[in-house]
């Protein structure tokens, strides 16, 4: 929407006058296979990722400088200067589009903070969405993911959504066509995170040691079983090689993941590098039947269930 035109002779304004509201979920990875330590010190990832159901929202409104205040998960605990994603990415579009950073931003945080769902990624690729129509840069989703991937290797996803392939050091997305079914899953949210690099890390001390799985491999099973509609074939090709390490430096997930699979679940797995769980269900109902199993059991802070694919970062 553009603001009319003022008699004092001031330019018309581009963009939204108004607040612009984005919505952007959470990622899991169905499979995180993870190659060799590249000589930039990121590791060569094979992954599919998907959205779900888990939102954060950021809602940004015109203002004479760039301010940030949020509410929700990790409120208090999260750093509100530059160093937060929110602002980091506000100021690389302001500065790709040629345009002062000015906004105030709000962010309503679901995602838990270093859960292994992706949320700081989620929150950078909000602010590109949010701020792109404030300022009315008007970026093509093209121009943003790539502003996205600079910011880090899960935001070109969380523009996108939906189920996708992700290759490089995960920047690389392309979608996955797949019928369009819905799955269930329970997501059981630890107490505190785990560092990714940390995870990383961790993984690669143990292929040195030798005591590491085998790697994954080639995403062929997971994404033939995306393309038919049953749960059970697709809990079967779930995996992810960043487990072993998340599971060494938080050993209560062993019993987290046993616990889901006592409730009914028909596979579990680490989410990212951790120490988020999530478990997949029959449907809807069989997956709330699960969470509640799961919080009455305590392993873990809080069970929600969830439903994906969904779309990437979108205005409200
Ligand atoms: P991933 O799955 O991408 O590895 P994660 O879910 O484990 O990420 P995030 O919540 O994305 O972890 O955050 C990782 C770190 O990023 C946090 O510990 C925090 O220091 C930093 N960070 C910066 N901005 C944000 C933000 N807006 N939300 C969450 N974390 C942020």
């Amino acid at each position: 929407m553009t603001e009319a035109w003022r008699p004092d002779g001031e330019d018309e304004r581009r963009g939204a006058s108004g607040p612009v509201k984005v919505r952007v979920p959470a990622k899991v990875n169905l499979h995180l296979g993870v190659g060799p330590l590249r000589r930039d010190g990121y590791h060569e990832l094979n992954t599919v990722y998907h959205a779900i159901s888990i939102y954060d929202e950021l809602t940004a409104r015109r203002g004479d400088t760039l301010t940030l205040t949020m509410e929700g998960e990790g409120a208090g605990e999260l750093a509100l200067d530059d160093s937060n994603l929110v602002m980091r990415a506000a100021h690389a579009l302001a500065g790709y589009a040629g345009v002062l950073p000015h906004a105030r931003l709000h962010l309503r945080k679901q995602i838990p903070l270093a859960g292994g769902l992706a949320g700081g990624s989620a929150d950078a690729a909000a602010t590109l969405v949010a701020c792109d129509a404030l300022w009315g840069t008007g970026l093509t989703r093209d121009e943003l993911a790539g502003i996205a991937a600079d910011l880090g290797s899960d935001v070109p996803f969380l523009i996108h959504g939906g189920t996708a392939l992700g290759t490089g050091r995960g920047e690389a997305v392309s979608p996955v066509l797949a019928r369009p079914t819905s799955w269930y899953w329970v997501v059981a949210i630890a107490d505190g995170g785990l560092s990714t690099p940390a995870a990383y890390r961790e993984l690669d001390r143990l292929r040195e040691a030798g005591t590491a799985g085998p790697p994954l491999g080639a995403t062929d099973a997971l994404l033939a079983a995306l393309r038919q509609r049953d749960p059970r074939v697709l809990a079967a090709t779930l995996g992810n090689d960043l487990q072993d390490a998340a599971l060494a430096m938080r050993p209560a997930l062993a019993e987290t993941l046993k616990a889901g699979e006592a409730a009914g679940a028909l596979a579990g797995i680490v989410s990212g590098s951790g120490p988020t769980c999530v478990f997949l269900a029959e449907n809807g109902a069989h997956a709330e039947r699960i969470a509640s199993e799961l919080t009455a059991t305590e392993v873990c802070r809080e069970a929600r269930v969830a439903h994906g694919p969904v779309a990437g970062a979108r205005v409200n």
